[in-house]
Formats: C-alpha cells, structure tokens, sequence
C-alpha cells in the first residue's frame, strides 16, 4: 500500500517464489498436514503422519463446502476442539453459494489473515513497476467494510475484504509517510455505504491533482462510484466551496477525521462542476482526476461486462486487474499490470496455499477418479478447475473456477480465468445459479395461478447497460382464459417474489450495497422460445439435445428475445433482507 518502501524485497520474493515454486508447495503441504495431523478431520483418514503428496493425494477425498457444512457448522456454534485445525478460528469468512442457498463460512486463523495481506502487500510493488510517476502520486481506491456478526459460538462472521481493511496492518498504514491511499481509515470502516462512499468521494476530488491512479476492487463498484457522483456533484462541491460537510454524514468519527481534509477551495469546486454538469460523461475519470495513470480493478470474469463502460467513463486508460482471490482463500497476483484486459493472467503464488489442478475435461462422469495435477505440471493451453488445502483446514477443496493455463514466471504457471462454474448470473457479489433461478421463477409463478396461467419457459439475463445493472427474467406465458389476464400490478409482485426467494447475498447487494437495481420481468409474445430454438439450431445447435438456455449472453439472443417483448414489469418494492445468517 506504500508506493516506495519495500519494493525491491517484493520484487525479490516474487522472483524466489517462481524460481521455487515446488519447492515451495512441498513444503506449504507438508506444513499444513503437520499442524493439523491431530484434527478429527485429518486423523479419519488415517494419514498416519505422513506429509508427502503422494500419501496425500491417495487417502484424502475433494470435497466441496457443502462436504463440510455440518463440520463447520459445530465449529461455528461453538465447539474448540480440533476439527478441521488445531489453530483457533479467529473468524469466519462470509461468502456466497452454498446449495441452500446460504451464505459460507470458511474458517480462518491468524496465519490464514497474514498470508491475505502478505499477497495484498505485493500489489503496489508490481504496479509500481509500469505505472511511471504513480511514485510521485495517491491511489482513490473506493473501499468498504461490511457490518459483521457473531456465530452462535461467538465467533466475528466478516466478508474477506471487511476482515483485510480491519487488520492492523490496513489500520497502521496510515502512519507510513509513503501511504498512497487516499481513503481514510474511518471512511473505509463506516459500514453505511452512503457516508463511507461519500467522505472517500470528497477526499477523492479536494485530492484532484494528485490522484494517479482511481479504482475499486471490483469493476462493479468503481461503475457506482462514478454513479454516485453524477447523483451527488452538486452537495460535493458545495462542500468543496464552503468548506462544509454534508450532514448526512453522521458518523462521528468520520466527521472527525473529514477535518483534516475540509477547506474551502471555490476554485477547485467550480473546476469539478463544470465537467460534471455537462450532459456528456465520456472520460469523466480523466477530466475529474487528471493525472490518472491507470484503473485499478478486477476486470476478469464476471467483472467483463464492465469493461466497455469504465473504457467509456475513462477515455481508455489501461484497466490494471490485479489480484485473484476468494472467501476460502487468495490466489495469486496479475504480474503484466499494464496488460489489455483480454490478456490478464494471474500468477498463483506456492506460499498461500497448496494447489492441485483437475483437468477439465477429465470431470466427466468417467470410471477412473480424476487425477490432479500440481501446480508445477499444469500444461499450457489445457483448462482446470482448482483445488486448494489451505491453511485454515480445507482440504482438497474444490472452488468452482475453471483456468486455463496461458504461460509460465520461471516455474510458476499464469492463468486465464475462463468462468466460474454453475453461475449463471451475477452483477455485482451476487451468485445466482440456476437452481436458484428455477426456484425462484417457480415460486413467482404461483401468483399466476388464479390467473389461470403458466408461465411455458423463461430466461435470464444480466443487463448491465445502467448502473446499478439488474436482472432481466424474460416469461412466456400461457393464458388459459384471455378475458382474466395478470395486471401490471400482479406481475411486478412476481418480481418482488422472485427478489424474495434469491439468497441473502443477492438481497444484501439490492438493499444494503445498492448495487443491483429492482428485477426486471420482460413478457414475450408466444412462440418466442420456438423462435429461439429455431436461431440455435440455425447456428448448429442438435434439435434432439436442444435446452433452453436459462440464462443468454449472446447478443443476438437477447435482441430477438427484446423484440417480440409484450410488457415490461418492475419490483415495486426492496426484498427483505437481515445481517442475521443461518448456517
Ligand atoms: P467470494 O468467495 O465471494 O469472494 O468469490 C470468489 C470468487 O470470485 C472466485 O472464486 C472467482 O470465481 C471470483 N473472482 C475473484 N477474483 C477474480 C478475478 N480476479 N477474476 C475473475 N473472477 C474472480
């Protein structure tokens, strides 16, 4: 997080890093299997002592989370003895997708929160490298914790990134002279995303000049910020004029910090409101800030979508997708920062964790078990899922994400993300997988039913067009007796329905987050889905193997299904949503 200091030992250890990657996970294996031979977990599976990979790979099974939830679930309620570690679980890492539809929780351990920010320390070296004069210049990355709760064993439930801003290590960077970032610690910890978004706002714009490089860890959150100051221009720079701070800003301690930072620069006010009051945003990033060098966000997966409108609001800057991770555990770093956005490839770093690979294709149904690969043996070209033994007790864990291996640092092997697996839509943190989707369009469809109507197929999409983005569900229907139609009114409560039956993290994003707008139901004319079939099988698709696809990317999918829309139907009102969490 500090530009200057450090550098050259980052580099360094990298550099080690993929001189010895095997080296290196021989020994994160041996390690973890040494500090957890006495756990429940590891102790079934009679290892015996063993710490070789060979002994590993034959006796210990991949599991996914839904393996382990009922472990877990006694750990989080409160039972200390060693289940899955022997190290105390000092928190849980909150995430999404579990097959009810709730949220995970990975356990972590102080080792586990050190090796995170150890990864997270290296981005600004790399960075540093190609970003020339960032040296001389701050970072406006907008950063958010989210408010946090116990388990029933008493134990703190963060999200990852809630639990990295709350590390000392975050917390005391602030008393580095070579600190880059401009956010304050009190605004990134207020977890009112308004107050927290606005005072990293208003430091963002009275530090105009020195801004070198603007992102979010997220594409999808960099896109609301921009949003956030089309809304709020006018009370910003009224602050900047007056020297004032928005009362809505109640958070003392942010009130405080903010006067260090507040003066009255009507010059600087009246700078920021002529570009902002113009009609046109194109490149808004660079009149706002105009020495940015670069945008600083995860731009790969699902975050794709994004790219063409933050090129839009940034007049083309180089987008610098940095670093790969998850709730279970980080992965690894993009070393070519300054890359096209199609090229990021992500380097996994040996010390986080030990990885093993399983070749995609290999996932079938077939009679032999799938043999994993290392990750020293991965092959250029090939796709794999990954599987990762962390040090806070996964072992043989499946993460869900398909990689391709796109080339090697020394011994280390560089991958394209290709997609997450089972997903099907996703705006901003929100996973929404098919099941999910199903249950949710049948529970909607309930509401029809005194309608005396069906709904015969549907579809999804995620439109990101307009920030916030929201869900496109489109519906064709079978009306039994045309005279009793659903109304408007009728069919926006089936949005709300469907809003209602997705899962805690999609309706935190809607309502806490704000960063997923009301769900969208398109009605298409009958013999819509016909046509769709039609235009797949147009393109090569067999009749025989034909599904509908529940959810389309492909543009001329969506223009056909756009063009036979009959109505258009809004969720009137937010889902319900509580920070309570059942496991
Ligand atoms: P979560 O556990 O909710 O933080 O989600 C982690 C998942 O987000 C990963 O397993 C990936 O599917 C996705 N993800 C995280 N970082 C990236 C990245 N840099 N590029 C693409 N997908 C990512």
């Amino acid at each position: 997080m500090a530009a200057n200091s450090n550098n050259g030992e980052a580099l360094q250890f990298i550099e080690e890093m993929s001189r010895n990657a095997d080296a290196v996970q021989k020994n994160v294996l041996a390690k973890i299997l040494t500090q957890n031979a006495e756990t429940e977990y590891l102790k079934g599976f009679n290892l015996n002592g063993a710490t070789d990979r060979e002994t590993f790979k034959s006796k210990i099974p991949i599991v996914t989370y839904d393996d382990l939830q009922p472990l877990i679930r006694r750990m989080a309620d409160g039972d200390s003895s060693p289940i899955l570690t022997t190290h105390p679980v000092s928190e849980f890492i909150v995430s999404t997708g579990t097959s009810s539809g709730e949220g995970k929780l990975i356990p972590s351990t102080k080792a586990d929160s050190n090796l995170r920010l150890r990864l997270f320390s290296l981005i600004m070296p790399v960075t540093g490298q190609y970003a020339q004069g960032l040296d001389k210049g701050k970072v406006l990355q907008f950063l958010f914790t989210k408010p946090e709760t116990k388990t029933k064993g008493g134990i703190p439930v963060r999200s990852s990134l809630t639990s990295l801003f709350k590390s000392d290590i975050f917390k005391n960077r602030s008393d580095n002279p070579d600190d880059v970032m401009v956010s304050p610690n009190e605004a990134v910890h207020c977890v009112d995303s308004f107050q927290s978004m606005y005072t990293q706002m208003l430091c963002g714009l009275y530090e105009r000049e020195n801004v070198a490089a603007v992102g979010a860890m997220f594409a999808s959150g960099l896109l609301m910020a921009i949003r956030f100051l089309q809304v709020n221009w006018q009370q910003l720079t009224h602050d900047i004029r007056t020297g004032s701070f928005n009362p809505k800003v109640t958070d003392t301690s942010v009130r405080e910090c903010m006067t260090r930072f507040a003066r009255s620069d009507p010059d600087l006010a009246d700078a920021i409101g002529q570009e902002c009051e113009k009609d046109n945003w194109d490149a808004i990033i660079t009149r706002i800030w105009p020495n940015t060098k670069y945008i600083g966000t995860v731009i790969t997966g699902s975050m794709a979508q994004y790219i063409p409108t933050l090129n839009y609001y940034s007049g083309g800057l180089p987008i610098v997708s940095m670093m790969y991770a998850s709730s279970e555990c980080y992965f690894g770093l993009n070393l070519n920062p300054m890359c096209k956005p199609s090229e990021v490839s992500y380097t996994l770093m040996p010390f986080l964790a030990y990885f093993e690979f399983l070749p995609h294709e290999s996932n079938s149904h077939g009679l032999t078990p799938p043999q994993l690969v290392d990750l020293v043996d991965v092959e250029i070209g090939k796709e794999y899922e990954l599987v990762v033994t962390t040090n806070s007790g996964l072992y043989r864990y499946q993460i869900g994400d398909v990689l391709r291996v796109t080339g090697f640092r020394n011994k280390l092997p560089q991958f394209e993300f290709i997609r997450r697996k089972n997903v099907l839509l996703t705006i901003d943190s929100d996973k929404t997988r098919e099941p999910e989707l199903q249950v949710a369009v049948e529970n909607a469809s309930q509401l029809l039913r005194e309608f005396n109507t069906n709904v015969v197929e549907y579809t999804s999409y995620a439109d990101t067009k307009i920030i916030p983005g929201h869900y496109v569900i489109y519906w064709e229907l079978m009306e039994k007796d045309p005279t009793k139609s659903p109304s408007d009114e009728v069919l926006s409560q089936c949005c709300l329905t469907m809003e209602e039956s997705f899962d805690q993290q999609y309706r935190r994003c809607r309502v806490v987050d704000k960063s997923i707008g009301p769900l969208e139901i398109r009605v298409v004319k009958n013999g819509t889905f016909q046509e769709l079939m039609d235009y797949a099988v147009s393109k090569g698709a067999s009749i025989n193997q034909y599904k509908v696809p529940r959810c389309v990317t492909s543009k001329p999918m969506i223009d056909l299904l756009d063009s036979r829309v009959v109505s258009t139907h809004f969720s009137p009102s937010l889902p319900h949503w509580t920070s309570e969490r059942r496991l």
